[in-house]
C-alpha cells in the first residue's frame, strides 16, 4: 500500500496501530505487540487509562486551547503547582512546551539570558556528555553527544564541548573504585571549563540516567555530587535533562533525587503525559525566575503550543495516576522483577556483557566477546536485527548503538509501562530471550 507520509525510514512502511489495550498496541491485521519500551520511555500508564481519558474529553469539552500569549488556564495553572509540590529542592516555576527537544532549546536559551541578565555576556559555552542524547532541533542536537546523530548537521550546530559520560562497565580501570572513577570523570567537567575559561561557560547538561545512547547507565555514586560542586564553584548552570528518565521511569518521580543533588533547570516530558498528549516541560529554579523577573521580565523565547490546555489536563491526570494508584511501588518491583528475570535468562550468555539499570529503565548491553568487551562490528547492525525480529514476534524494545566513533555497541532499552505485571515480566523476557536466540542462530 502506498503512502503519503513521509515515513522515518522511507524503504519501510510500517504496520499501522489501531488499537491500544493495557500494555499492548493492536495492529490492522489484529496482532498485538507488548510494549516493553513504552514506544520510547514514554507511555507509563498504557495505552488505555480510562483516568487520562476521560480528563482529555472533560477538558476538550470546556477548552481545548487558548494561546499562552493571551490567557493562563486552570489545567496548566494546575499542573504546574502540582509539579512544583513534588519537585527537586530549588525548583519554582514551570515552563511548559511540547516535547523534549523543545525542553532542552528552552532550558540552554534560558541558561544564556539568565546570565544575560546578570550582566554576564561572556557566559555563552555549554558542555555536554559523550554518548548523550538530548534532541533533535539543532540546539538539542549540538549538546547531545551521539555522533551519528549529528555527523551530517555538524555545519549547523552551535559550539558545544563534550566530556566523558560517567559509564562503569566501560570506562572504570581495574585499580580504581567506583567512587575514584565517578571523581576522576567528574573532574573532566572542572579542566573544561579552565580550557573554555571561567566566566565564559553557562551551563553543563547531562541526563541523570542515560538512555537514548546507552540503555539505562546510572552514573555511580559520589559523581553527580562532585558535578554539582563543580559547576556551584565555577557559577555554571546545571541542566538535568530527565526527558527519558524522569516522571517516575527509575522508580522515584525524578532520577535525580537518587544522587542527592538538584539541577538549577531539569527539562521533562515523557512521562509527563504518557503519550497521551505531547508535552514537555522544564522546571525553573528560583534564582533562575528570580534574574528574569527582576531583569527584563521577559523570558525571550515561546512556542504557539505550550501550556496547551488538553496538553496539560493529560498530564495532570497522569501525574495523578502514578501517585493515587501507588505506581512507584510497582515500578520498584516490577524493576527488580525485571533486572532479576534477564539476570537469570542471561547470566552466561556469550554476548551480552552487562544488564543493568534502575526502576522500569533498563538495559542489556551486546558484545562480542564477554571477557574484552569487545562490541561487535557496527557492520553487523545487531541491534537492528534484534528490534527487527523482536517486533516480528510482538515484542516492543528500543535497540540502540553500533560503535561509532568509538562509542559503545549494541544495546537494548526497556521501559515497560509501570502498569507492567509479573505475569508480562515474564513474556518480556521470554519474548526476548527468542528473539537473541533467532538473531544470533541466523548470524552463525
Ligand atoms: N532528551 C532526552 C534525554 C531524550 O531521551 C529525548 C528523546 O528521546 C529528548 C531529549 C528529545 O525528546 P523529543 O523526542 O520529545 O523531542
Amino acid at each position: 500500500m502506498s503512502s503519503h507520509v513521509l515515513h522515518r525510514n522511507s524503504l519501510v512502511q510500517p504496520p499501522r496501530a489501531v488499537a491500544g489495550d493495557g500494555i499492548y498496541i493492536i495492529d490492522a491485521n489484529g496482532k498485538r505487540y507488548l510494549d516493553a519500551s513504552g514506544g520510547a520511555a514514554v507511555s507509563c500508564l498504557g495505552h488505555s487509562d480510562p483516568d487520562v481519558r476521560a480528563a482529555i474529553i472533560e477538558q476538550v469539552g470546556k477548552l481545548a486551547y487558548a494561546h499562552s500569549g493571551f490567557f493562563s488556564s486552570d489545567p496548566m495553572e494546575e499542573l504546574a503547582d502540582d509539579l512544583i509540590a513534588h519537585a527537586p529542592a530549588g525548583m519554582e516555576k514551570v515552563y511548559f512546551v511540547s516535547g523534549g527537544s523543545e525542553a532542552v532549546e528552552a532550558a540552554l536559551k534560558m541558561a544564556r539570558q539568565y546570565f544575560l541578565e546578570l550582566g554576564e555576556p561572556d557566559r555563552k559555552f555549554v558542555i555536554a556528555r559523550r554518548q548523550s542524547y538530548h534532541g533533535n532541533t539543532l540546539g538539542a542536537l549540538s549538546v547531545g553527544g551521539n555522533m551519528w546523530r549529528r555527523r551530517q548537521f555538524e555545519p549547523l550546530l552551535i559550539d558545544a564541548s563534550h566530556v566523558s559520560p560517567c559509564y562503569a562497565y566501560r570506562d572504570q580501570q581495574a585499580n580504581e573504585t567506583a567512587e575514584q572513577y565517578g571523581l576522576r570523570v567528574a573532574n573532566e567537567l572542572e579542566e573544561a571549563i579552565l580550557t573554555l575559561g571561567t566566566g565564559r561557560v553557562a551551563a553543563f547538561v547531562a541526563e541523570p540516567v542515560v538512555g537514548a545512547t546507552s540503555g539505562a547507565v546510572a552514573a555511580v555514586p559520589g559523581y553527580f555530587k562532585r558535578i554539582r560542586e563543580i559547576c556551584d564553584r565555577y557559577g555554571v548552570l546545571l541542566i538535568l535533562d530527565e526527558v527519558m528518565c524522569g516522571m517516575g521511569r527509575t522508580g522515584t518521580l525524578h532520577a535525580i533525587e537518587q544522587e542527592g543533588i538538584s539541577g538549577d533547570l531539569q527539562t521533562i516530558a515523557k512521562g509527563l503525559g504518557a503519550g497521551y498528549q505531547p508535552i514537555g516541560a522544564v522546571l525553573v529554579s528560583g534564582k533562575i525566575d528570580r534574574a528574569i523577573a527582576s531583569g527584563s521580565g521577559f523570558f525571550q523565547h515561546g512556542h504557539t503550543y505550550q501550556g496547551h490546555a488538553t496538553a496539560c489536563a493529560a498530564a495532570l491526570a497522569t501525574q495523578r495516576a502514578i501517585r493515587d494508584r501507588d505506581l512507584l511501588a510497582n515500578v520498584n518491583i516490577q524493576g527488580e522483577n525485571l533486572q532479576n528475570a534477564l539476570t537469570a535468562q542471561f547470566a552466561n550468555h556469550p554476548y551480552i556483557g552487562d544488564i543493568r539499570g534502575r526502576g522500569l529503565f533498563r538495559g542489556v548491553e551486546f558484545v562480542a566477546d564477554r571477557a574484552t568487551k569487545e562490541p561487535f562490528d557496527p557492520a553487523r547492525k545487531i541491534n537492528a536485527k534484534i528490534k527487527k525480529t523482536a517486533f516480528a514476534n510482538g515484542l516492543m524494545c528500543y535497540p540502540m548503538g553500533g560503535t561509532i566513533d568509538g562509542q559503545l555497541g549494541d544495546h537494548v532499552l526497556f521501559a515497560p509501562p509501570y502498569i507492567v505485571s509479573d505475569e508480562q515480566i515474564g513474556d518480556i523476557v521470554s519474548l526476548f530471550a527468542k528473539t537473541v536466540d533467532q538473531v544470533f542462530a541466523a548470524e552463525g
